[in-house]
């Protein structure tokens, strides 16, 4: 177990949270996720933009966390490797999502290369009932 897993573990158990149901946590990393997007409500700023706005900065770390730590709390209970987890699901998207079609759009659209290429290859991928 990883340094932050066995923090959270320790975290949990000592305040007799090791045994929630996943179903709560689930809940609750949609809960906070919903209060992390709150704090863009009405804005479209830039990366650049946020990243200078300190008030702001501070609000996304805080809700961020609260994001991660429940993230972590599902795994640690459910004793899912992290690393593993992410490893896998990251080769998943980079052949999903290959980086020369999605770089060539990305710059483009100042963003996540949202193109009309990225929501091709994602709802054909839905259509086939793919995650
Ligand atoms: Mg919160």
């Amino acid at each position: 177990m990883k340094k932050i897993e066995t923090q959270i573990y320790q975290y949990l158990k000592e305040r007799g949270w090791d045994n929630l149901a996943p179903a709560n946590i689930a809940k609750s990393i949609s809960i906070e996720a919903a209060e992390l997007l709150e704090i863009f409500q009405w804005t479209n700023n830039s990366l650049e933009e946020t990243k200078k706005d300190t008030q702001k900065m501070a609000e996304i770390k805080k809700e961020l966390a609260d994001v991660l730590i429940y993230a972590f709390d599902m795994a640690v209970l459910l004793e899912i490797d992290t690393q593993k987890i992410i490893e896998e699901k990251l080769e998943q998207v980079k052949k999903k999502y290959p980086a020369v079609l999605m770089r060539k759009n990305a710059k483009a659209q100042s963003g996540s290369g949202a193109s009309s290429e990225y929501l091709k290859i994602k709802n054909d991928y839905r259509r086939k009932g793919k995650s």
